[in-house]
């Protein structure tokens, strides 16, 4: 048969990425209308900002859940045959529209609304550190998450289909034996360093550092590292992160504090390398289903690793040490040597963000503790606040002296994020395990003190970026460094720097 007037003949996989291509749009369009609601928004715009998003949600729902997309799919995975990459469009594709057609669509509104709305009930309860004003939407917001849950997981655990939402195939079970390793590390290197009865100096990073110079400073750094702002932007905001439209509009944010250095440096290198894996997506499958990053832990590791691996490393500062100088005159007589060890502390405290090394990852836990009691242990919402305070004790022994340093401190809850924080720590352990593939191929510690860092910015394209969501994290894991995932490599790297800063090694 000829195609009519106004039909296109084409294969069905381009009728497949026809469709797929406005799922993707309407998808950036609402990603838009947060990156403004954190940057730019009066606050008064709320509640109308609310009702867009829930409207853009809701045709998102209906789109992905058209029986137009299932049968292009269908035909898609027939004329896909063994072709490795057809199938794998087909297999992620096909992995939204599941998880989109088991919600209702009248639930996705009701939780975009419910986000939109817990987003500044929560603003307004953190600011006046009261529990109580961001109560009701919380209550609201982990009902409509069990409802989901309960819809994703069929006979399985809600809180594992909540978890693979944001890292697909990870389980509670999978994640205890290596929050387990991790406590127990962590926690003989904390009681080694409580026992060195020293700790290094933090004024090389404290002091008065103008917000202009900071930002100027953190600006030739991520320029450095290669983030192109000709595809991005950088704004203020009170939580940092980092958002993409496609890899040609990949913006981040970024927050300073006038007297600390750390919180506006490491946070841009954070979020840049969050924006170098969005920027590196391949051109060719750009709103096609393999166009997008394959989960929160593999784009963690990317944020992980030239925050830590590379910003706080010796060889690091022996390059930016002029660069510092200059934007900061007052720190003249600083040397590497002095900033280095300020870089590594071992410190437990309330704040996950401020967090060291040493310590994030028992954050991480406390999070993890909470959110499994609360999906699958009978916790309410009015728990919580008592429940938070115990588990950090436990773990960093330190009790938050009000909710806005406890169970209030994160934005995502109240953006309904269930089951991310473990990508956290994923996102740490795989960072460590790139890092040393990388450095068993690359002459990294020259390259780094050079500042050179193109090659492993290439090397992480080469080996992450450019595959999109093709492989699994564990794929991506295992292809790059040969080895499964382990917390081992990251325990190794944590515990030498730290006991090195300390003077206990
Ligand atoms: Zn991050």
């Amino acid at each position: 048969m000829t195609p009519g007037i106004g039909e296109r003949a084409q294969t069905a996989q381009e009728g497949l990425f026809e469709l797929w291509g406005e799922v993707v749009d309407l998808g950036s369009a609402m990603a838009v209308l947060q990156w403004d609601q954190e940057t730019q928004m009066p606050t008064k715009g709320q509640e109308s900002r609310g009702k867009q998003l829930a409207t853009l949600a809701g045709i998102h729902h209906a789109k992905m859940t058209d029986p137009a997309l299932a049968d292009a799919l269908d035909a898609a995975a027939e004329e896909a045959g063994d072709d490795p990459d057809a199938a794998a469009q087909v297999r992620e594709a096909r992995r939204s529209v599941d998880r989109a057609s088991k919600v209702p669509a009248a639930l996705a509104k009701a939780l975009a609304e419910a986000e939109s709305n817990g987003l500044a009930s929560w603003q307004e309860a953190r600011a006046a550190s009261d529990f109580s004003l961001f109560r009701d939407s919380l209550v609201e917001l982990v009902a409509l998450q069990k409802e989901r849950a309960g819809h994703l997981a069929g006979d399985g655990s809600p809180y594992d289909a909540l978890l693979d939402i944001h890292e697909p195939g990870t389980t509670e079970a999978q994640l205890a034996p290596v929050f387990a390793q991790l406590k127990e590390g962590l926690g003989a290197l904390l009681d080694r360093v409580r026992g060195s009865g020293s700790a290094p100096s933090e004024a090389p990073v404290q002091g008065d550092f103008p917000e202009q110079s900071q930002l100027a400073f953190s600006r030739e750094i991520v320029d450095a590292m290669g983030y192109d702002i000709d595809a991005g932007r950088i704004d203020l905001a009170t939580h940092p992160f980092c958002t993409g439209f496609s890899n040609r509009d990949v913006r981040i944010t970024w927050r300073f504090q006038k007297d600390d250095l750390r919180p506006a440096l490491f946070g841009l290198m954070h979020e840049a390398g969050h924006a170098l894996y969005e920027q590196g997506l391949a051109d060719a499958d750009q709103r096609t289903p393999l166009g997008t990053a394959v989960g929160l832990g593999m784009h963690e590791s990317q944020s992980r690793l030239w925050e830590n691996l590379v910003g706080r490393s010796r060889e690091f500062w022996e390059w930016a040490l002029p660069v510092f100088h200059r934007h900061f005159p007052d720190k003249a007589g600083v040397g590497v040597d002095d900033i280095w060890p300020a870089l590594h502390l071992a410190r437990p405290g309330f704040i996950r963000v401020e967090a060291d090394e040493a310590t994030y990852d028992l954050h991480v836990l406390l999070r993890f503790e909470v959110e499994r009691k609360l999906f699958s242990g009978g916790v309410e919402v009015d728990e919580l606040p008592d429940l938070w305070d115990a588990t950090s004790e436990e773990l960093l022994g330190v009790r938050p002296p009000d909710p806005a340093k406890g169970v209030l401190q994160d934005i995502h809850w109240a953006m309904g994020a269930y089951g991310y924080f473990p990508t956290y720590t994923l996102g740490n352990l795989v960072a460590s395990q790139l890092w040393e593939a990388a450095a068993g191929e690359l002459d990294l510690s020259a390259q780094v003190a050079a500042g050179e860092f193109a090659p492993l910015r290439e090397w992480l394209r080469d080996k992450v970026h450019r595959h999109g969501s093709r492989f699994s994290t564990s794929e991506l894991v295992e292809r790059a460094t040969g080895k499964p995932l382990s917390p081992g490599p990251f325990l190794a790297r944590v515990t030498s720097v730290t006991e090195a800063a300390y003077g206990v090694a």
